[in-house]
């Protein structure tokens, strides 16, 4: 047929003279039912320029949402989280937010920034805000939600539970530095990804996880997946990353930075060549997605346990997301293993 795959772009499958889809190459290539989806996209006129569409309202034409609270405003994420006067309840329960009527930010940046120079509790803050985050959503998808008068006491004591679960500093920073597993956030405006796989030789399978941290060491996301046995250790971590990398390209992050415990998998990402090995078509594939972000960073750790994939993964059968939480029993172990 005359093409090679790593050179194959959506032109080589469009009939030059007829402007349409080249039918044959496609039945050649996709499944009947990617035959039929593909067939479906009509395609434009030959002297059409390349351009950026957007799809999420019929129209075409790029809206911006308004605030379900107050309905005056249109919502970005400083009005959402900060200035929506229907917060006021949670920002004048405590006058070290006062700046809040005086000074304004269309920056959440420097928003930061500033709580953090006056030296106001940053960690009290982020939680805060995290709630605030978590409750609009709950709201938006119907659930019910903690109220605002509720807010300010509830960071409080989240963050003291989040205290008690930290280890213990070491007495120096020397001799076991290295494996100290101490929670190191991301600088921002990296999200860290940490993915991990476990056999479970008894079943005949392995587990796959990925839990999506934020700067402040909150939970964005988390995921577990039960898959058949694959043949060999550095498979199974190559399907890990791929599923981590999935996940963040489906949330849409744009710079993140990839964490887990396979040296091989980390360097076949990262070397220039293709790679031979048996999961080199996932390697080709994990980096289709990373030329999609922004910024992307891989990192080897070592790692001791990780318990928090044999715990998540254990007891999927399949595929499970869980959105800005991880289950209540895998949280204590998050904490101490993220690092
Ligand atoms: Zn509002």
């Amino acid at each position: 047929m005359g093409i090679e795959f790593p050179k194959v772009r959506v032109n080589s499958l469009i009939n030059a003279q007829t402007r349409n889809w080249d039918v044959d190459l496609l039945q050649a290539l996709f499944k009947p039912e990617e035959v039929q989806l593909i067939r479906g996209i009509s395609l434009g006129d030959v002297s059409a320029r390349d351009k950026m569409i957007w799809p999420h309202t019929q129209s075409g034409t790029y809206t911006e949402e308004i605030c379900d609270h107050c309905k005056s405003h249109s919502e970005d994420i400083v009005h959402a989280l900060w200035l929506c006067p229907c917060l006021n309840e949670v920002w004048e329960a405590d006058t070290g937010w006062s700046f809040r009527n005086t000074v304004r930010w269309d920056d959440f940046q420097k928003l930061i920034l500033h709580v953090e120079e006056v030296g106001l509790d940053l960690d009290l803050f982020a939680m805060i805000i995290w709630l605030l985050w978590h409750r609009r959503n709950q709201i938006k998808v119907g659930n019910s939600a903690t109220s605002l008068g509720q807010i300010v006491a509830c960071a409080r004591q989240q963050l003291q539970d989040y205290n008690l679960v930290q280890p213990m500093k070491p007495a120096t920073e020397s001799a076991n530095l290295h494996t100290a597993v101490t929670w190191s956030p991301p600088r921002a405006p990296f999200l860290k990804i940490n993915y991990n796989g476990a056999v479970f030789q008894d079943s005949n399978s392995a587990g796959l996880g990925a839990v999506i941290l934020d700067s402040v060491g909150g939970v964005l996301a988390s995921l577990a997946e039960n898959i058949p046995l694959p043949q060999t250790v550095a498979d199974m971590e190559a399907a890990a990353v791929r599923r981590a990398i999935m996940l963040a390209t489906d949330l849409n992050l744009s710079s993140i930075v990839l964490k887990g415990d396979s040296e091989i998998i980390t360097r076949a990402i990262q070397a220039e060549e293709q790679s031979l090995a048996s999961y080199g078509n996932l390697i080709e594939e994990i980096r289709l997605h990373v030329d999609s972000f922004l910024n992307f960073r891989i990192t080897h750790v070592k790692r001791k346990r990780n318990s928090v994939t044999h715990r998540l993964a254990r007891h999927v059968s399949d595929l499970v997301v869980w959105m800005e939480e991880v289950p209540s029993h895998i949280l204590p172990v998050l904490l101490t293993e993220a690092g």
